[in-house]
């Protein structure tokens, strides 16, 4: 069973869709806040830096709905320009035997989009978006292990029978330990480090006033504090944040990534769909 990620795995969302995800993300916080953009992007570094991903500072600060926020980032008019994949994607996609599940920390409307937009929504027989990674009351988006237990146990299949494929190779390390097989499809990534939310391209002034203003807006949302620690402890990553690249509105970073040989706990390194279904032909099932 090949269980598959969805952005910058199947198309390439850092051309396009991550940088409109990070800038739907600070208009997002922006709006929740009352401020300006630039503030809010300052909000967003300090979340980010603080706990790993601006959902969690939401969510602990501000009791944001996880899945308001996700869909609020991943609203897109224009979504088909935006979606970039790779010539007969499908049809590499129908000849790797097995079953196919896709599996993605974002929302279900735009999974299911962007696989009909791809051309690939047959391909799959289920899929597994941020919404059903719901364990026991709590979010538990991927790299969680029990989220992935849980989908293993549904779909009954053994472990070892499985095969993760993913650009993000921290989700590919936490999950070694579990005995699922690992893909590392690297064709699409543009940066290895974690992006952090875009400084907007601010008003020049001279950093104190700029300073103190995110400083007011933390004091005053640490004075509303009133705590959301079993809720902060369960969302552990928004995959959009912790890929994409930095971007600049309206420039998109060109670099490809200089990627690093295949770790240990990944078993087979693949620039795209294309060259694992020739590697799978080789190695044969
Ligand atoms: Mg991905």
């Amino acid at each position: 069973m090949w269980l598959f990620d969805l952005d910058n795995t199947l198309h390439d969302a850092s051309h396009a869709i991550f940088p409109a995800i990070n800038r739907l993300m600070t208009a997002y916080v922006a709006r929740v806040l009352g401020c300006d953009e630039a503030t809010a992007s300052r909000v967003r570094v300090d979340y980010w830096q603080r706990y790993g991903a601006t959902l969690l500072g939401m969510i602990r600060h501000h009791g944001v709905d996880p899945a308001d926020f996700l869909r609020a980032a991943h609203e897109f008019p224009a979504l088909a320009d935006m979606v970039r994949v790779r010539r007969g994607l499908a049809a590499h996609l129908r000849r790797l035997p097995g079953r196919k599940i896709l599996v993605t920390n974002a929302p279900q409307d735009y999974a299911r989009a962007v696989l009909e937009i791809a051309g690939i929504r047959h391909c799959f027989e289920r899929v597994v978006a941020i919404e059903q990674m719901w364990v026991h009351g709590h979010l538990r988006p991927k790299p969680d292990r029990r989220m992935l237990r849980r989908l293993l146990v549904q779909a009954r299949i053994a472990p070892h029978r499985a095969v993760l494929v993913e650009d993000t190779v921290s989700h590919l390390k936490r999950y070694a330990g579990t005995g699922i097989r690992t893909a590392w499809v690297t064709g699409y990534l543009r940066t290895i480090a974690p992006s952090r939310p875009h400084e907007v391209p601010a008003v020049r002034d001279d950093g104190s006033r700029r300073d103190a203003a995110v400083r007011s807006t933390l004091e005053a949302e640490d004075r509303r504090h009133v705590g959301h620690a079993a809720q902060e402890q369960s969302v552990t990553l928004v995959a959009a944040e912790t890929q994409a690249p930095q971007a600049q509105p309206g420039h998109v970073p060109r670099v490809r990534a200089r990627v690093p040989n295949r770790p240990a706990y990944v078993d087979i390194k693949v620039q795209s769909m294309h060259q694992l279904q020739r590697r799978m032909r080789r190695i044969g099932s």
